[in-house]
């Protein structure tokens, strides 16, 4: 909690610890760090579930970006980029999966243009708690419908990943 207090102060944002989360949305009792604990939970799946573990990687990225207040400005870019990757490019989504388009853009190190979150609450409907409550064998769909909603919903800056992704692997 500390790492995500001190990132959402420095994007002046106070942390609620009760009701739904602020970010997603999701229907929990204790705010966002509830949120986390469905999110961190999910790992907890990936040996047990083999089919969800092929999907894993749109989980973090979905939840990344639903949740930019509390990860540092660049996670933004790098997330979605890795979607743009999954969805457009039939990159794997399997857990473990390396991404060098990814990794090079990390690599680069300059300065990006701040790419704006779409408004808190209007970021996909479906959270990770949606994804936790299905059953083993409804959630790898869900959690590419999931991935497919924040993509969506991140629209503005669809063009930026996808221009992006070419000069990455044309360069
Ligand atoms: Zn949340």
């Amino acid at each position: 909690m500390q790492d995500i207090r001190q990132q959402a102060a420095k994007k002046g944002v106070t942390l609620f610890a009760a009701g739904p989360c602020q970010f997603c949305g999701a229907a929990v009792a204790s705010g966002v760090e509830q949120c986390l604990d469905l999110f961190a939970g999910l790992a907890g799946l990936l040996r047990a579930e083999r089919a969800y573990a092929e999907v894993h990687l749109f989980s973090v990225d979905a939840h990344a970006l639903q949740h930019p207040e509390i990860h540092g400005t660049l996670n933004n870019h790098v997330h979605l980029l890795s979607l743009c990757l999954m969805l457009e490019r039939q990159a794997s989504a399997a857990m473990g999966t390396r991404k060098p388009a990814v990794e090079k853009f990390l690599t680069l190190g300059r300065q990006w243009p701040p790419l704006d979150p779409p408004p808190a609450g209007r970021r996909g409907s479906l959270t990770v708690a949606d994804v936790v409550a299905a059953s083993a064998e409804q959630r790898p769909a869900l959690t590419r419908r999931w991935a497919e909603q924040v993509w969506e919903a991140w629209a503005e800056h669809q063009p930026w990943a996808r221009r992006t992704l070419d000069r990455l692997t044309h360069a």
